[in-house]
């Protein structure tokens, strides 16, 4: 059997964050009744003139520059026809000759993945089908609301060579977009969808095999298992001397397998021609400046302040800043007065461990959890009971001094309080006082526990120690 190399290069179409569509004053939010964020514009009538949206321009820079991309000065839309139902005018306005970034690249480990281009296009409404899938329905009604929602796509060199690494660099990517504030991002709702091209050679060969484009991938496991299932079937057919056909698939994650959808076309069969209803776009140097200057810290800035500001180990670093989610409420609660070293350990500690399988949104508000930490800290309340209250606030909101009280965790701090329970555990137990006097030092932990006990674990520890020692030193 031959051995293959897989060659794969990726697509990803973002929607950017903008409030209007990218030629008309349209709302961008997603879902709405069907047809109810629609204009003449959108839906193409006749006589209508599309206005460039200067927001989705700058999204679309600052997507550029977070991937290290030349920005291009002028760029310019082209129409690319074809006919489809989602499609109201027939064409997509997209930038095919001109886009408006070029040349970047995306670091994973140990490589680079280069990217070829960005360029900024229009969405296409979406169809929904009768039946349970496109095969079985008996007929589609055509929703517009996402029809010219501003998009950026995303196209890499073919450098990546496994499914891993595709996965990889479509987490990195995502994360990049989210800091530079670019897009949402969330693969689910289709505001990040991404495109496979793959295609399998001999090992040694250098000229690329015939490829397959593969569709419908709306997460990161989805781009796994069809890489996965793809690199198989093409390996099979290679096997037995037969050839991959250049078609468009579709990913069937249900089954696990890809299935064929239309044999690929080529640009040509678009007929792309310039867009006549608009200027060329162009970036002067007081407008890039303006929009580098907005961009957001970005990952490796923010690594180099939480190690060096905020003294977190490296290890450390790395897990929050991973995480864009995690890492913007790291900065909330630091601002909001709490210790950066307290506030990783509880992020990477509980709050992590309650997000497992719900990692998409924080139910709690930065300003409570610095108000917890702070309350641990100060030994209002102990590391066990400070857990507990976490666990209240992400289970049912709820401030957490509100919680402190009504669930009775204060901590005892009470000094004659204390020395009661204490003189009390000592008088009840005379041996292990008798060991401890004798030089038998271990004999203080199991006092030390009983009067935990005695106070139902609330009494603060630091205190119990101290007037232990005097009593039993006296
Ligand atoms: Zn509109």
């Amino acid at each position: 059997m031959a051995r293959y190399e897989t060659v794969i290069g990726l697509e990803f179409h973002a929607e950017l964050k903008t409030k209007s569509k990218l030629f008309c004053p349209c709302p961008t939010e997603f879902g709405g009744e069907p047809n109810t964020h629609v204009c003449p514009v959108c839906l193409g009538l006749p006589g209508v003139l599309p206005v460039l949206n200067k927001h989705a321009v700058e999204l679309a820079v600052k997507a550029g520059l977070a991937l290290n991309c030349d920005i291009q000065r002028v760029s310019k839309f082209d129409r690319k026809n074809y006919f489809y139902p989602d499609l109201p005018k027939a064409y997509q306005v997209t930038q095919f000759a001109l886009p408006i970034c070029r040349d970047g690249y995306v670091n994973i480990s140990g490589k680079q993945i280069r990217i070829n281009r960005i360029h900024l296009e229009e969405d296409a409404g979406k169809l929904i089908h009768s039946g349970e899938s496109i095969l079985d329905s008996g007929f589609s009604m055509p929703d517009y609301n996402r029809a010219a929602v501003p998009l950026i796509e995303i196209v890499t060199e073919p450098d990546i060579r496994s499914a891993q690494e595709a996965r990889e660099l479509a987490e990195r990517l995502k994360s990049l977009l989210e800091y530079a504030g670019v897009s949402d991002v969330r693969m689910e709702q289709g505001s990040l969808r991404c495109d496979v091209n793959i295609s399998l050679r001999p090992e040694g060969q250098t000229e690329f095999g015939i490829r397959a484009e593969i569709k419908n991938l709306n997460s990161f496991r989805a781009i796994e298992r069809a890489i996965e299932y793809e690199e198989k079937r093409q390996a099979a057919i290679l096997d037995e001397g037969g050839r991959v056909i250049q078609e468009t698939r579709t990913w069937d994650d249900g089954k696990g397998i890809t299935l064929s959808m239309r044999s690929k076309e080529n640009a040509h069969d678009y007929r792309y021609f310039p867009e006549p209803d608009l200027v060329p776009t162009v970036i002067d140097d007081i407008w890039m400046n303006e929009i580098r200057q907005s961009l957001p810290e970005m990952p490796e800035a923010r690594k180099h302040r939480l190690m060096t500001e905020c003294g977190l180990s490296e290890y450390d670093t790395n897990r929050i800043v991973e995480t864009p989610m995690l890492a913007f409420f790291f900065d909330e609660v630091i601002e909001a007065g709490a210790d950066a070293k307290l506030t990783a350990n509880w992020i990477l500690g509980d709050i992590s461990r309650l997000l497992t399988g719900n990692e998409d949104k924080l139910p709690i508000k930065a300003s409570d959890l610095a108000v917890l930490i702070e309350q641990v800290k100060s030994g209002a309340i102990n590391h066990s009971s400070g857990k507990l209250v976490l666990e209240e606030m992400f289970m049912h909101g709820g401030c957490p001094l509100e919680i402190i009280k009504t669930r009775g965790f204060a901590q005892i701090s009470d000094a004659s309080a204390l020395q009661e329970a204490v003189l009390k555990v000592v008088e009840a137990n005379p041996e292990p006082v008798a060991d401890y006097k004798a030089g038998k030092k271990k004999a203080m932990g199991f006092l030390l526990g009983q009067i935990m006990k005695a106070t139902g674990g609330q009494a603060n520890p630091q205190m119990v120690r101290e007037m232990l020692e005097k009593a039993l030193d006296a």
